[in-house]
């Protein structure tokens, strides 16, 4: 017996990365899926794995995402689990940034998870509730130097996670983030990773960044896709049947430390004068 035996399960970004590997997870334990992303060749790839059904979704798009969530009611009459694990990288800082990328990055990780959670939680609360997963960012937890509109955007989604919670409580919708630190996937396959499926990217161990995460993390250990499908699966499931409006680092514990740094040198701070007083 499954742990999602029966459920009807909606999983957003799920072409790669953390999202295929929450939807194989969510199949394994007996979820009915609808898998969602842009790159349907992807997802019709994916489907062959898990069953269920590939959609198209531009979650930039409030039309499309409201198309999705029709396609699971009309397919199911209900959803019961909806995963937002859709996500673009957003470095620079705030001093250099640009009305124009802000705004591209900002539809797909700010917008894009209002929409999902709106379409997504009025289907859930009008069928009799649901668990709602937003895939966040540690990085929205601790405060990043050089990842502005990327953590800006994840911050307000916690936020919004928080506050959907309370919204949508008495309709017994669940509403929490996942919020992993640095885990090799296709976002992070930049010099010295190298994807190796849908899932993985091998990293040379000895990368500034691989280096700097296993400083700052208790568990000195890279979090990986399984151990935030894991957590995908506690949240989607009854065994959280009481946990609604929390943000959960999947990160080793990074978040007790620190974000390790890997642009520039940090600006220099003198040291200033107190104010002055009269
Ligand atoms: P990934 O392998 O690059 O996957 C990103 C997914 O987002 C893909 O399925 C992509 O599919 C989808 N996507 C991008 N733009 C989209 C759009 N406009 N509409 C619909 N889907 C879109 O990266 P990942 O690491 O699995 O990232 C998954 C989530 O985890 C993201 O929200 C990311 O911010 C978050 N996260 C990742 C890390 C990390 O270190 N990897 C750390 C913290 C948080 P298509 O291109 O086919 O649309």
């Amino acid at each position: 017996m499954g742990l999602l035996d029966g459920r009807k399960a909606v999983v957003l970004g799920a072409s790669s990365g953390i999202g295929w590997r929450i939807a194989e997870r969510f199949a394994e334990e007996g979820a009915d899926l609808i898998v969602a992303a842009r790159r349907e060749d992807k997802l019709e790839a994916l489907v062959e794995k898990t069953g269920g059904a590939a959609v198209r979704c531009d979650v930039s798009d409030d039309g499309q995402v409201e198309a999705l969530a029709d396609a699971a009611l009309e397919r199911w009459g209900r959803i019961d689990v909806a995963v937002n694990s859709a996500g673009v990288n957003g470095p620079g800082r705030i001093s250099d940034i640009e009305p124009e990328y802000l705004q591209e990055i900002a539809a797909v990780l700010f917008f894009g998870f209002y929409y999902f959670m709106r379409r997504m939680g009025n289907a859930m609360a009008e069928t009799g509730g649901g668990s709602l997963i937003n895939v966040t960012s540690a990085t929205a937890i601790m405060v990043p130097e050089g990842n502005a509109a990327y953590s800006g955007c994840k911050a307000g989604v916690n936020f919004a996670s928080k506050m959907a919670a309370l919204e949508y409580g008495p309709d017994q919708v669940r509403v929490n983030a996942l919020a992993p630190s640095f885990v090799p996937t296709a976002m992070n396959a930049y010099g010295g990773m190298t994807p190796t499926d849908e899932t993985h990217v091998q990293m040379e161990e000895d990368l500034p960044i691989v280096q700097g995460f296993l400083d700052e993390t208790p568990l000195a250990r890279i979090t990986t896709v399984d151990e935030c499908a894991d957590v995908a699966l506690f949240l989607a499931s009854d065994l959280s049947s009481s946990i609604t409006g929390h943000v959960i680092p999947v990160d080793g514990g990074n978040n007790l430390l620190r974000l390790p740094r890997w642009g520039p040198p940090r600006r220099r701070r003198e040291a200033a004068a107190p104010p002055a007083t009269d």
